[in-house]
Order: structure tokens, then sequence, then C-alpha cells
């Protein structure tokens, strides 16, 4: 019998990863992604899936992102009665990143609702934070490295992606008569030597590899990260401006954390006020110290011995909405980190409606910047940007540190493709823009000898 994956979602574009095995009747959702950016990719949503969920066995999250995991809530909703799989700092995370979801997902139809501004009456959300909730609770947590029979000739395995916190990529065994297929699934792949999480795990054995590409045309800078920081932070005090860091609330910031704090015990910038001005990022930081599992060497220990090693002590934390607005009234250098990555919504938004007008003031971005997002634009230099309903002009100078991304650069995603333990007979390139999934699948080819394709919405691959 035959043995298929079908790209359901992050075909040609950087979000709503899902994929779908099917093998003797059997289904596997690896990912269940929600869209996020353009508006046109955010209204397939809306859109029913190809696959009634109530087909589907299985669904396994390769980590916490929302465009991996946001729609989880929603394939609930419609009927999906069948098992999840994820880490355990995966399931732990998705307690706060699904509600979360829920949560701004019943905002946007709040504010549709008030403006009139959705053609359906009333607008409803995806799902509602209760749903997130109950969708999380459903989510079990399994260890790395350990395989796990989901049901008779299907195996799953996770293995570190050094993404973020909990991020794996999956091998799936899919046992067809006496042949078995391996099928390894990236998720998204970290940077090797990047501080806190370790290196991926290699691949080992895999007959197919699908693999992320978000830049799969890129290499990050090669200006050591400290010492960018440190030019732009030193550069932003001079000004005397706030330095606001839109930040995603799991990876990034912790880095961010780190990095600071590194910076100011070595005295290389002065000691500033500092500020995690997100719930989701306090909540994120602490599930970090709970799971020595994702860590080795010093990190490890240090997590053992309760030693936060990621100095949280030094940052001021604002919880409540009054803690948050306090943090408007300082004048001079200050560092607000706040959610979200991308500017698509979170308390950054406050602090960019009153700061970006000011000169003085330092935006620093952190990460990738998807098209049609504020943060893309800040990054293209626009003159001003529409945030809560009003043209904000943009005075501010805009920074981006592409190193401290927690997606591997090219490179990197060679180097995670090299660790197979032979040449696989076709990588897929998945999680990327049409451009760099091209640039990546041309890599593979000249400087592997693989066989590697980019495919298209809805295509399906036969693993045979
Ligand atoms: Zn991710």
């Amino acid at each position: 019998m035959a043995t298929t994956v079908e790209f359901l979602g992050a075909a040609g574009t950087v979000t709503g990863s899902k994929f779908l095995v099917e093998s003797d009747g059997r289904k596997l959702l690896v990912d269940c992604g929600l869209y996020q950016g353009l508006k046109e990719l955010r209204l397939r949503n809306w859109e029913r899936l190809p696959v009634d969920p109530a087909s589907v066995d299985w669904v396994v999250l390769t980590h916490g992102h929302i465009d991996h995991t946001g729609y989880l809530p929603r394939f609930i909703k419609d009927g999906f009665r069948g098992r999840v799989f994820a880490t355990r700092a995966t399931a732990d995370l998705l307690k706060l990143l699904l509600p979360d979801s829920g949560h701004l997902q019943e905002e946007e139809a709040a504010y549709h609702n008030k403006r009139g501004t959705s053609k359906h009456k009333p607008a409803l959300p995806l799902y509602t934070a209760e749903e997130g909730r109950g969708a999380a609770d459903l989510v079990t947590g399994a260890a790395y490295r350990e395989r796990l029979a989901l049901g008779p000739g299907v195996g799953i395995t996770f293995k570190r992606a050094g993404h973020i916190l909990g991020s794996a990529a999956v091998t799936v065994d899919v046992a067809t008569g006496t042949e078995t297929r391996r099928i390894v699934f990236s998720g998204d792949i970290g940077r090797y030597g990047a501080p806190i999480l370790p290196d991926p795990m290699p691949i080992e054995e895999a007959e197919y590899v699908v693999v992320e590409s978000t830049y799969g045309d890129r290499r990050h800078d090669p200006e050591p990260i400290p010492q960018q920081l440190e030019r732009v932070i030193s550069d932003a005090v001079k000004r005397g401006g706030a330095i606001i860091v839109p930040a995603f609330a799991i990876g990034r910031t912790q880095e961010l954390m780190y990095h600071l704090s590194g910076l100011e015990k070595a005295g290389r910038i002065p000691r500033l006020p500092a500020y995690l001005d997100s719930p989701m990022a306090i909540g994120a930081t602490e599930i970090y110290c709970a799971h020595p599992e994702d860590f080795e060497g010093d990190m490890r220990r240090m997590v053992m011995d309760r030693n936060c090693p990621l100095h949280c002590g030094d940052f001021r934390l604002a919880r409540s909405p009054d803690e948050s607005r306090a943090i408007n009234e300082i004048k001079g250098p200050v560092v607000i980190i706040s959610a979200s990555g991308m500017v698509t919504g979170g308390r950054v938004l406050h602090h960019l409606r009153l700061r970006l007008p000011d000169a003085r003031t330092t935006v620093f971005l952190v990460g990738y910047q998807a098209m049609g997002t504020r943060g893309r634009l800040l990054q293209n230099g626009a003159s001003s940007v529409r945030i809560f309903g009003e043209d904000i002009p943009v005075r501010a100078r805009v920074e981006t540190i592409h190193g401290l991304s927690a997606h591997a650069d090219a490179d990197g995603l060679i180097r995670w493709l090299r660790t197979a333990a032979r040449p696989p007979k076709r990588v897929f390139l998945v999680h990327g823009d049409p451009e760099p999934a091209k640039s990546l699948a041309e890599r593979i080819k000249t400087e592997l000898g693989w066989e590697a394709t980019v495919p298209k919405y809805r295509d399906r691959a036969q693993i045979d």
C-alpha cells in the first residue's frame, strides 16, 4: 500500500505548517499550524481543510510556535478525536500559547464587531481562549530519543532541534506490509553554536526529509551577537532614548536576556533599566527553567540547581497592564522587551505608538519579519506604520540583528542535512518563501547531490 505526504500548509510560505502522512488508511498530521501574516494566507485559516479532521488518527507537533500548533484548537472543534503528541517542554509551552492565541482570536472578532468591519455578523473567533486551553490539555508530552509506537506500524521519535525550548525534529516510521519507510520532519532548525540550547541532534537514518527553508538563501551576520548588541546599545544610549525590542516570547527573549546580562556584567554596556513586558515571555522563561532535559552541560547543571541561567532576577517584570503603562513614564535610556516579535499585536504596540515618533528611540528587530507584518514595514524603512487605526510617523532608528534568529541560516540547514546517515531519496523544502526555498533546493542538489523539490500547497508526494 502506498504511503503519501500531503503538504497542507507552509508550502511556498513560512506559516501554516501541516503535513499529512497517510498509509494504509492511517492518518498522521505533522504540525497543525496557523497561517499568519498576509491576509490572503490568514483567510485560509477559515477554509475547511481538504482532510476531514475526524478521519485523522494522530497529530504530532514539532514545537510550540503558533505557526506550527495554532490550528489545533480549530482542528479539534472541527471533529478531530485522536491523540496529540509533542515533547514535554512543548506540551507545557502550549498551555500558555494556545489559550493566548484563542484570546487574540476573540479580541479580533470583538474588534470587527465593534467596527462592523467583517462581512460576518457577528464575526466569530476561529476558536476561544477556553478552546485553546482544552486543546493544550490534550497534548501528551514525550521524551527525546524515545520511540513512541502510536499504533500498528506507526512510530515517532523526537530529536532536539535547537530552535526554541522543546523544539524537535520528528522521525516518522511507517510500516506497510514488510516494508518500513522513514520520513524526518525538521520542524524549525535552530542555530549551531547558539547559547542556551544545545545544537540540533543528528538526523541519522532517513529515506525522506522534509526540511524548513526560512533562511534558505541567507547567511547570518558573522559579527558575533554580543558585539552587534554592544554597538547598537551603546549608540542608543548616546542618543538617550528607549530601546524597544519587539521580541518573540519564546526563544529570542531568553537569548537576548542572556546576552544583555552578560554584556552588563562584563561592563561592556552601561547598566540600564530593563523591562520584560510580556506575561507570555515571563511565563515562557519560567518554563525554560523547569525543563533540564532540554539543555546540556553548564546550562543543564544551572537549571537543575535552580540557579536561573537566564538571569531573570536582573529584569523588571511587568505582569499587569498597570506595570506595563508605568514604563511610559520612563525618560532616558531603557530597554523594553515586549511581544510580539513581528509587531502584529501585543503590548509592544503601545510602546511603539508612544515612542516611534521620537528620533531618540531605537527599535531593535531580532528575528524573521514575515511579509505583511508591521515588523517587515519597519525593517524596510517605512515612514509611518498603522497602529490602532492611527498612522504613526517613524522617526526612530530601526536596527535588525539577524544572527539572533531562532532559525539556522542556509549553511546551518546544510550542516543539519549532512547529519543524515546516508543520502535520502528526496528532500522536500517547506516553510520558506519561494526564493529561499528554491535557493536551498539548488544548494542541496549541487553541494550534496541529493534530489530536492519545493512542493506546492496540496501537492501529494509518494513515499516509496
Ligand atoms: Zn518556530
